[in-house]
């Protein structure tokens, strides 16, 4: 009989009662009492909808009291030295140091978790690491579920993705020099949950996923020979690709099964049915950990029925990856269409998805009325679907290339734009939101709670526009921006006003920490009924004779910041959001707009994991941001904005988007980023960041001046744009105005100086 579990369950709760709890303690509102025993209840509670789905193990080892990288690292005793706590000894009030900053050290770095959003601490290691050990929280939640009697399965990071995704402030320091004492650790583990009677532990290995050097996988060999012996049965669990090029590398190792990613990958199932040895353990990711869409269940038994009955007790059902990346539950979901919601499966309904597998399999009669309920649902869900939008299809089906291209090449594009708007040299920018002060927030709130009309919400969000407006004139920026008053989040803003996006009430998704994002859904054709920005940008443009950009999300920032459809390539609803986007684009400029940024700060994310699938990625990618683009004259400039970005390694598609300016991410790495683009010899113009907008610091003229001058000794200053880093929405106005007042002054500073060395060098 096959057997069900998870790798993970959200840590946050159904209301986000971590975060709250987490946030009043930071503030000092309540006691670290009261934050454990929150925790402790989330976390019985979580184990109990494992059980209530009648689930074979109750997974431990999924929580954190802010990230499990960085639990892992209190539990080795791997803990960055410069913090110099002892990990033995750790207290909360430390970790979250760890975490946040104190006054003395910068947090630990925070990067993503793999193709996800969620964001996890970066273990800093060095020759002085020594993994003595630290914390018992993970023992101590294992005898929590111990106590109440349930069938614990623990799960951990293993060694190599920990050591794989940590880093060292010494470049050239070796990290698999640890290995050897890390292995030992690990053990030690391995014995104390022996020691309670742990049957099985889930070793978390998703970089198996990625291209891990030769020297890499031979130490991925060497640990699970020394850790598969310990009598403690391994569970090795790959996620989020295919590993199917592993496969005979781990048969051969003493592990007692694994793991694998049926929904990202099912083509790797035949490579492990042929290489597993007969006594292993085979538990096949089949429920979408990654995304909200309720499950064909009928398929997912039909395709398992010859598994479970060669496998038996060895076949164990399980979702892809842990369910952390999902909303909890839909029971929180009021509002939402009920059809809609039909369609749907969040954490908890995919508890009830997998017991409903495994009864399928073991009394199909019994599972009856469950499959039939789902299948209805899909069908329903097939069916309304399949009334497409047919204005939609019709225009998909006719995109051909010239629609992904503008009418003449940059050069004669900038020739153009030049006479047209006559900037300065060196233009000053910003890259679109303004302080999003508490005003423009309790407007916004009252407005969504029906205390505001319309029309009175219009008319305060027009008086920010135009103080914006005033600002930016005094301030002598060249190209001005309408400061995005009107919108809470870049993408909602837009899905709110498009044809096949629907929002969750509380369809909340950890991203790191204390922090929840609410992406929206994809669930039908997009479509864009009608004019999104015209008429704000029309306004804001009508108060002031500087150009007024109008300002956009991109199609690969919008499909990446949400659940999207699992009906149809990601690339179709890209191309789908794509075309809603250029309309928009076509109608500014005939409300005579003359310049229009599309953002694309997530552009990078959608990289895949493998390098070996970026081409394809980087291909329709580039293609739909040129077709939201290209529908403009030659005389209408197209801006783009980046940020977090490292991206040398893709430049050249950056090239192919082909935007007449690119604005990106800069200041903090003192320009580092932009010696990529002077030696690919990026072709079109840049704005690259002299601001940092993530700290409150406000940057003096000389400090903007040495930037841009070492930005002159890449780019050539013709081609080059003067502008902080990022949005300006989380700053304050005072900072804000010190800041730009020395951005421009930089920037006039340096025209003066070029100008000088001209009439030099025309002199002689
Ligand atoms: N235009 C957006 C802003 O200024 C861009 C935000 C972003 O890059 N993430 O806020
Ligand atoms: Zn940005």
């Amino acid at each position: 009989m096959a057997r069900t579990h998870i790798s993970g369950f959200s840590r946050i709760g159904a209301q986000r009662e971590l975060k709250f709890a987490q946030e009043a303690f930071w503030r000092g509102e309540s006691s670290e009492a009261d934050l454990l025993e929150i925790a402790e209840a989330l976390r019985a509670r979580h184990w109990q909808l494992q059980r209530d789905a009648q689930l074979d193990f109750v997974t431990v080892g999924d929580f954190a009291y802010y990230d499990p990288m960085l639990n892992l690292s209190a539990l080795l005793g791997a803990l960055p030295a410069r913090f110099g706590f002892d990990a033995n000894t750790l207290s909360l009030g430390q970790y979250y140091e760890l975490a946040r900053g104190n006054a003395a050290q910068p947090a630990q770095e925070m990067t993503k978790w793999f193709d996800t959003n969620y964001h996890y601490l970066v273990p800093e290691l060095d020759a002085n690491t020594r993994f003595h050990g630290g914390v018992s929280w993970f023992f101590d939640e294992i005898d929590e579920a111990l106590a109440q009697g349930l069938p614990v399965k623990p799960v951990l990071i293993g060694p190599i993705t920990f050591l794989w995704l940590s880093k060292s402030h010494v470049p050239e320091f070796d990290r698999l020099s640890l290995l050897p004492k890390l292995v030992i650790r690990y053990n030690r583990i391995l014995d104390t949950l022996k020691q309670r009677g742990i049957e099985w532990v889930q070793l978390d290995e998703p970089a198996l996923c990625v291209d891990l050097p030769a020297q890499w996988l031979d130490a991925f060999s060497a640990v699970y020979e020394a850790l598969g012996t310990n009598g403690v049965k391994v569970l090795l669990a790959s996620y989020f690709d295919d590993a199917a090029q592993h496969a005979e590398r781990v048969a051969r190792l003493p592990i007692a099964g694994v793991h694998l990613d049926l929904v990202r990958a099912p083509q790797q199932l035949d490579a492990w049915r042929a290489a597993l040895p007969p006594h292993a353990v085979l538990s096949v990711g089949v429920i979408d950990g990654r995304n909200i869409w309720r499950a064909d269940l009928s398929a997912i038994v039909a395709s398992l029925r010859t598994l479970d009955a060669e496998l038996g007790e060895r076949l164990w059902i399980a979702p892809s990856c842990s369910l952390q990346h999902v909303p909890v539950t839909l029971a929180s979901e009021q509002k939402l269409d009920g059809e809609l919601k039909s369609w749907l499966a969040f954490a908890t309904e995919k508890l009830a998805e997998l017991s409903t597998l495994a009864l399928a399999l073991r009394d199909p009669d019994a599972a009856r009325d469950a499959l039939a309920a789902a299948d209805r649902a899909l069908d329903t869900r097939r069916r309304s679907t399949a009334v497409v939008n047919a204005l939609v299809q019709r225009r998909v089906a006719a995109v051909d290339d010239t629609l992904a291209q503008r009418r003449s090449p940059f050069a004669e594009r900038n020739r153009v734009q030049r006479e047209a708007l006559a900037l300065p040299l060196l233009p000053t920018t910003t890259i679109g939101s303004f302080p999003q002060t508490a005003s423009i927030r309790r407007a916004r709130a009252a407005y969504k709670r029906g205390e505001l009309r319309a029309l009175d919400y219009l008319q305060r969000m027009r008086a920010e526009i135009e103080f914006a407006v005033r600002k930016q004139e005094t301030l002598d920026l060249d190209v001005l921006v309408h400061g995005e008053a009107e919108r809470n989040d870049m993408v909602e803003y837009f899905g709110e006003q498009l044809w096949g996006y629907a929002f969750t009430e509380n369809g909340w998704v950890q991203s790191y920490g204390s922090r929840c994002v609410k992406p929206p859904i994809i669930y039908g054709d997009i479509y864009r009924p009608e004019p999104m920005t015209v008429d704000t940008t029309r306004y804001a443009q009508s108060l002031t004779p500087r150009p007024m950009k109008g300002m956009l999300t991109g199609p690969v920032t919008m499909l990446q910041w949400s659940f999207v459809r699992d009906d149809q390539p990601r690339s179709t609803t890209a191309l789908q959001l794509a075309l809603a986007i250029r309309d928009e684009v076509v109608d500014l400029e005939k409300a005579g707009i003359r310049i229009i940024q599309i953002d694309e700060p997530a552009f990078r994310e959608g990289l895949p994991l493998r390098e070996s699938d970026w081409p394809a990625y980087l291909e329709w990618a580039t293609r739909v941001f040129r077709i939201s683009a290209s529908g403009v004259a030659d005389r209408t400039q197209i801006h783009t904005h980046m940020c977090y970005s490292e991206f040398n390694d893709i430049l050249p598609s950056i090239a192919a988007m082909d935007a007449d300016v690119i604005t990106i991410e800069t200041s903090r790495s003192a320009m580092e980023l932009l010696d990529g683009f002077g030696a690919f010899a990026y072709p079109n113009e840049i704005g690259p960041g002299v601001y940092d907008i993530h700290s409150p610091r406000v940057p003096g003229e000389a400090a903007m001046l040495r930037l841009l001058e070492r930005a002159c000794e890449v780019i050539p200053a013709e081609r080059l744009w003067v502008n902080p880093d990022c949005g300006l929405k989380t700053r304050g106005w005072p900072e804000t105005e010190a800041a730009l007042t020395h951005m421009v002054r930089a920037a006039k500073a340096l025209r003066l100086k070029l100008a000088a060395r001209q009439d030099v060098a025309e002199t002689a």
